[in-house]
Order: C-alpha cells, then sequence, then structure tokens
C-alpha cells in the first residue's frame, strides 16, 4: 500500500477543486464531482496474494489498507459459447452481496470510514441499497436506504436483514431520489450514484479483466447500463493502465440499457450530450431502470471514446436471454441477462464478429429475483 496523498474532488461544472478529507457528495454549486485521474497501475504492483480487488490497493485513492472488507471483486470470468461465438462472463453476480455493486460500494466506504462519516443514508432500486446497507453494518455505520415500492421484496428484504433502516417512498424512482436528496441535511448522502469513490471501486473491473486475459484488453465489453457506473469506472481503469504503459489498445464499451427505461439511449440517438427528455415505461429490467442519469455526458463520452456505443434491448428480448444463460449454468437476474440480449444483436448486426474477444459483465445473480425469474421463464414451482 503505498498511497497515502490526499486525492481531490474537481467539479466538472464549474472547475472548482475541494480535498477529499471529508465526507462530501456534491460541489457547493449542486454538480457531482470527479475525482482527478489516478497515478495508474503497473503489473508488478499487484499483490497477487490478495484474491479481492484490494490486489490494487496501490493504485486506489485511499490513505490506508482496507479497514472493512467482505472479500468483494477478483470474480470467475468465464467462457461459455454463445451463439456460434465464444464470450467471457464476468460474473459479478458473485459479489458478497450478489451484485456488482460491492466493487464501488467497498472502496466507498473505506473512504467514508477514513474521512469520519457518521450517519449515512442513501436512495436505491435495490441492489446498491444492499450493498451499502451491508456494508454499512459491517462498519458499524447508521444507515437508512430509501426505496421505491415498487422494488423487488427478495432486494427490499437483504437490505433490511442488515439491519439499517428502510423507508419505502410511492411514487416515480426519482421521487426515490428526491427524498433521498431532501434528507442531505439529516445525515451524509452517500449516494453510489454520486461518490467518486464508487467509481473508484468499479475502475478495478478494468484492471480484472485486464489481468484475467493475461494482462490484454479485450475488444468488447458489453455491460447492461442504469447510471453508468461500470462503464465510468471501465474507462478510468483503462485510462490508468494506458498512463502506466500497460496497453495501448481499448475495448469498445457498450452501455446496455432496457429500450423500455433508456436515458442513455435517448441522448445517443439524439447525438446529444446532456439528458433529453423520453419516454419511460416499466421494465423487468428493474436494476438498470435509471430516469435520470446523474453524468449523462461523461458516461456518454467514455463510450464514444472506446468507440462502443449503447444498445436498447427491447422488453421481449429479455427473458430469452434470461433463460440462454440459465441453461449455460448463469442464473442471473433479468437485468444481468440485457447483456446476453445485446450480444444477440451485435452478432447479428455484425458490430461484434464471433472472432472478437468480448465480455459480457453479468451483473446481479439470479437469487435477486428468483420468483420473477420463475415467472419469466414460465417455471410450475409454487414460489
Ligand atoms: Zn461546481
Amino acid at each position: 500500500m503505498t498511497t497515502t496523498a490526499i486525492a481531490t474532488y474537481r467539479c466538472p461544472a464549474c472547475g472548482r477543486t475541494f480535498p477529499a478529507d471529508r465526507p462530501r457528495w456534491c460541489c457547493d454549486c449542486r454538480s457531482h464531482l470527479n475525482l482527478a485521474p489516478g497515478r495508474g497501475l503497473a503489473r508488478g504492483e499487484i499483490a497477487v496474494g490478495e484474491a479481492s480487488l484490494w490486489r490494487y490497493a496501490g493504485a486506489l485513492s485511499l490513505r490506508g489498507p482496507p479497514r472493512i472488507s467482505l472479500g468483494e471483486g477478483w470474480t470467475p470470468l468465464v467462457r461459455r459459447d454463445w451463439q456460434g461465438a465464444e464470450a467471457c462472463f464476468k460474473l459479478e453476480s458473485q459479489m458478497p452481496t450478489g451484485s456488482f455493486k460491492d466493487r464501488g460500494t467497498a472502496v466507498m466506504i473505506n473512504h467514508l470510514l477514513e474521512v469520519g462519516v457518521g450517519a449515512i443514508h442513501e436512495d436505491s432500486s435495490g441492489n446498491a441499497g444492499a450493498s451499502i446497507a451491508t456494508y454499512a453494518a459491517a462498519s458499524g455505520i447508521p444507515c437508512c436506504i430509501y426505496v421505491p415500492a415498487t422494488a423487488p421484496p427478495g432486494k427490499l428484504v437483504q437490505i433490511a436483514a442488515s439491519g439499517v433502516e428502510v423507508r419505502v417512498i410511492t411514487g416515480t424512482r426519482q421521487a426515490v431520489s428526491e427524498a433521498a436528496l431532501a434528507a442531505a441535511g439529516e445525515s451524509f448522502y452517500a449516494s453510489h450514484n454520486w461518490q467518486p469513490h464508487f467509481i473508484e471501486g468499479t475502475k478495478t473491473l478494468a484492471f480484472e479483466l485486464w489481468e484475467q486475459l493475461g494482462f490484454r484488453v479485450p475488444d468488447n465489453i458489453l455491460v447492461p447500463t442504469g447510471y453508468g457506473s461500470n462503464i465510468l469506472g471501465l474507462d478510468r481503469g483503462f485510462d490508468e493502465l494506458e498512463l502506466s504503459g500497460e496497453i495501448t489498445a481499448r475495448p469498445r464499451l457498450f452501455a446496455v440499457q432496457a429500450a423500455n427505461c433508456a436515458a442513455l439511449a435517448a441522448a445517443w440517438v439524439a447525438g446529444n450530450d446532456r439528458f433529453v427528455p423520453f419516454a419511460a415505461a416499466p421494465t423487468i429490467a428493474d436494476g438498470i431502470a435509471a430516469p435520470k442519469p446523474v453524468r449523462v455526458a461523461e458516461v456518454l463520452s467514455a463510450l464514444r471514446r472506446s468507440k462502443g456505443g449503447v444498445v436498447a434491448v427491447p422488453e421481449e428480448e429479455i427473458a430469452p436471454a434470461l433463460a440462454a444463460l440459465g441453461r449455460l449454468g448463469l442464473f442471473v437476474e433479468p437485468t444481468a441477462a440485457t447483456a446476453g440480449a445485446a450480444l444477440t444483436r451485435l452478432l447479428r448486426d455484425g458490430t461484434i464478429r464471433p472472432d472478437q474477444t468480448t465480455v459480457v459483465v453479468l451483473t446481479g445473480s439470479g437469487l435477486k429475483a428468483a420468483e420473477r425469474v420463475g415467472e419469466l421463464l414460465g417455471i410450475g414451482v409454487r414460489l
């Protein structure tokens, strides 16, 4: 562990900077903040005996070793045939709380512990809430999670089982965010969508893929995307590997959205770098139903720079992908299955060739939504 300097937050709207030496979730101008570029990662700096994301601790913007870990990261990368092409499935579903969120949460919570946070709160449609509730409980931080009344029951149980306070908000997902924003004076708003240290954690996904592929980058990475923390983390991680001279090529990043709620796709199609109004409908991919992402311009810029794009998956293509994944031994929640559906589309239209190395990020476990999976697959088991 060699990182001891205090990291710097920079505001993309007004340019102000702040030392990341106390809990802070936004700029004084109310914009989100970003961490200044990291110093990079060379392969010799990897703590190879550490079977978690902390093998990359030297490249993280933290002041000391982690105070809390549940063994997050270093998830399996397995190869399976997908419609005649070999795909590498990254099983982020095998994290401690069953979703990729634990990467971001673990680094964010360790940062907040370093700078002395008190009580925290967060809003989430499920997986991030479960992750933050779990890590807060494990760290002894008082925590309250705001959830939509429509969140899957299993996810609510997972959140509540950690012993944190759960506040159920009726109305849209945006109403839940606004309720949490309004509580920002009561306790620290530890939002995974706002906190730069959450993206600092998700960047370890880039390091892991590079290391697990034999210190090579794949050609394509498909990621189920709501707010875009994995896309931003991948972009940041590959930036750092490039900075260190470890890589010269970059993978194409594809953000996969449910067509029924596709804010990034709407902006992408409009050729716009900002949020554009769009019609949202319910989707079974509840984990990526983000009506108003915080970092639209940055996510779209990362996708453009990678020469990738946005794929909007129609609702009727999700269940077949879910079924196909299950038969490959990959039991995931409907949100994660959108990435399989997107790969089918990109193979069919020739955007991705079968001989390329393609990573499909499976973001959440099927155990998160077993009842819903049963309904979608027509499995006649009394649950
Ligand atoms: Zn600002």
